[in-house]
């Protein structure tokens, strides 16, 4: 693109390659820690210096197997150290990493490597079996990679010709020296879960990937330094864990990967251990991690500050963090589309002279946009509606992460505002204050309409959710004669815990007007999520099609 003025600037055009982010690690924090609890049963100990090492191996090795630039490669593993190489090995060279979700159905991870054409599939210990089964149908992919050595193999395996990551990685020098090319190349591939259709294939960029490091490492963002231990919760197989290893490379913390352990004692045992600062996941990690540490009446003794996201941070949960473990919750919004991160919600210096309850009522919205991604809202016929904090509409973005399209997909998913086309609509449906504080209200496919009028479920799941007797909470729009949709409260109480139906509603008033309190309780014993811990309304609003309401 020719400069307005004629005059181009004249600063070296050093491609902004995801390469660079771990030269630097290496060079500036050779020696901090890259921390593994591995299924091999042990914790692996590595460093930002040995990741280089062996990122550098695996292109040799992927090169030595046929890989050509583009060629993608697929992974099904948790977050470990393995991975992390696998990331940088992989885009480093010039391929493209697609990291797939190993919780999603057998028959939808076949139909994404396939779609993907992943040449090579590397695995974690615990999924041979998975990939035996998948294997017939992966007819794109030549290699199968098990991320252990051959000493971890159990006895049998039905994959002729399964090759072992470290025995490949010991047939290599390491002297190898990583390419340069255009920053615009692709560097890895995630797939949407796809609620409705087909999953769709998100392909970042060199450049959007180092930019949204930068942006992210940010103090109004993650706020990462060198100073830091990061453990993200968030998997590496979810929108590259939010970025967080790229932007730890950036800033060359010490990252610790927790492996498939998820559960509240495994946790907690490796916050403590390895002197994690910073974690990043979704709500339910977190009542799962509490729930441990408040029924053995334990305490943090590095933890100090935790990213939200992926699903609304319940009010609640964010409060007994803050007050009872004095933890800064930041809550976060974001999608795949958008590498993820879009907005995050911190105090500017005027708003901390507010009163304690405005402060929070800000820290519970989705927050503001960093640099790098532009926002609005807008009516049904694309057109912008103000930041009053009240008008709700369908929320829209563009920016330097966010996607132009879909992995081989001709159609264009962006639409215009105000006629000036190129925003992608991400089908939430917000409000912006007019300090642009974004609060998402709801999915545009889970809100509730009542009678013409909007009713945010996320409003309502989070006022169940500070009853003390409540789990979890989910409401959904449920089939009503008269007023079209009316919202139904599903929920699941805490161990031994006890509630009424009359109770809950109660519980409601005052907290919203009377037509928006939910019409019903059903007590549920669990609630579905997705592979990535979200609620599974579509499944829930099916399931509850034909729930007859009192006095519908
Ligand atoms: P998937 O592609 O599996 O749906 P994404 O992470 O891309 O996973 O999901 C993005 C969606 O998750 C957003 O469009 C929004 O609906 C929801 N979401 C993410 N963060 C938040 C949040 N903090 N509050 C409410 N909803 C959120």
């Amino acid at each position: 693109m020719p400069s307005p003025a004629g005059l181009m600037g004249q600063m070296m055009a050093m491609p902004l390659l995801i390469s660079s982010l771990l030269k630097h690690a290496a060079r500036h924090s050779g020696d901090t820690e890259i921390v593994s609890k591995r299924l091999e049963g042990d914790v692996h100990r590595s460093s930002w210096a040995a990741t280089e090492f062996r990122a550098r191996q695996l292109a040799q090795a992927l090169a030595r197997l046929g890989c050509q630039p583009g060629d993608r490669v697929g992974t099904l593993a948790w977050n470990g150290h393995r991975h992390l190489e696998i990331y940088y090995g992989v885009s480093g060279s010039g391929l493209v990493c697609h990291t797939i979700n190993p919780r999603l159905f057998p028959e939808q991870i076949a139909w994404i490597a396939q779609d993907a054409r992943d040449r090579v599939l590397c695995f974690d210990l615990n999924l041979l079996p998975l990939v035996e089964k998948l294997a017939p149908a992966l007819t794109h992919t030549e290699h199968f990679v098990l991320m252990t050595d051959r000493a971890h193999m159990p006895a049998h395996s039905a994959l002729p010709g399964l090759l072992f990551f470290e025995e490949l990685l010991a047939a290599e020098d390491g002297a190898y020296v990583w390419p340069e090319f255009d920053e615009n190349t692709a560097s890895s591939i995630c797939y949407t879960s796809g609620t409705t259709g087909h999953p769709k294939g998100a392909v970042y960029s060199h450049r959007s990937t180092v930019l949204h490091a930068f942006a992210s490492a940010l103090p109004d963002a993650m706020d990462c330094s060198s100073r830091d231990v990061v453990l993200p919760v968030v998997p590496m197989f979810h929108v590259n864990a939010w970025g967080l290893p790229y932007s730890c490379a950036l800033v060359g913390c010490k990252l610790v990967l927790p492996g498939p352990f998820l559960d509240g004692a495994s946790l907690y045992q490796l916050f403590e251990s390895e002197g994690v600062t910073f974690s990043a996941g979704v709500p339910t990690v977190w009542l799962g991690l509490l729930q441990h540490v408040q029924s053995q009446g334990l305490k943090f003794s590095s933890f100090k500050r935790t990213v939200i996201g992926g699903s609304a941070c319940p009010p609640a949960l964010m409060k007994t963090l803050q007050q009872d473990f004095g933890i800064e919750v930041i809550h976060a919004w974001g999608m795949t589309e958008l590498s993820p991160l879009g907005t995050l919600s911190k105090l500017t210096s005027r708003q901390l002279g507010l009163p304690a309850e405005a402060q929070q009522r800000l820290l519970e919205k989705q927050g503001r946009v960093i640099y790098g991604i532009d926002m609005a809202i807008a009516d049904d016929v694309g057109q912008a509606l103000p930041w009053d904090g009240q008008s709700a509409g369908n929320l829209l973005v563009r920016g330097s992460w966010v996607i132009s399209g879909y992995f081989g997909q001709a159609a264009s998913p962006l639409v215009s505002l105000d006629g000036e086309p190129g925003w992608f609509p991400t089908g939430d449906v917000a409000t912006i204050d007019a300090d642009g504080f974004m609060q998402i209200t709801d999915r545009s496919k889970d809100v509730i309409k009542s009678g013409g009028e909007w009713i945010s479920s996320i409003e309502l799941e989070n006022i169940a959710m500070a009853h003390p007797a409540v789990q979890e909470a989910a409401v959904i729009a449920c089939p009503h004669p008269k007023w079209d949709e009316r919202p139904l409260l599903l929920v699941v109480l805490k161990p031994g815990a006890s509630v009424s139906r009359e109770a809950l509603l109660s519980f409601y008033a005052g907290q919203v007007v009377g037509w928006q309190v939910p019409d019903d309780v059903v007590f549920l014993s669990e609630l579905p999520h997705t592979a990535t811990g979200k609620l599974q309304k579509l499944k829930l609003r099916e399931q509850f099609r034909s729930h007859r309401l009192p006095g519908a």
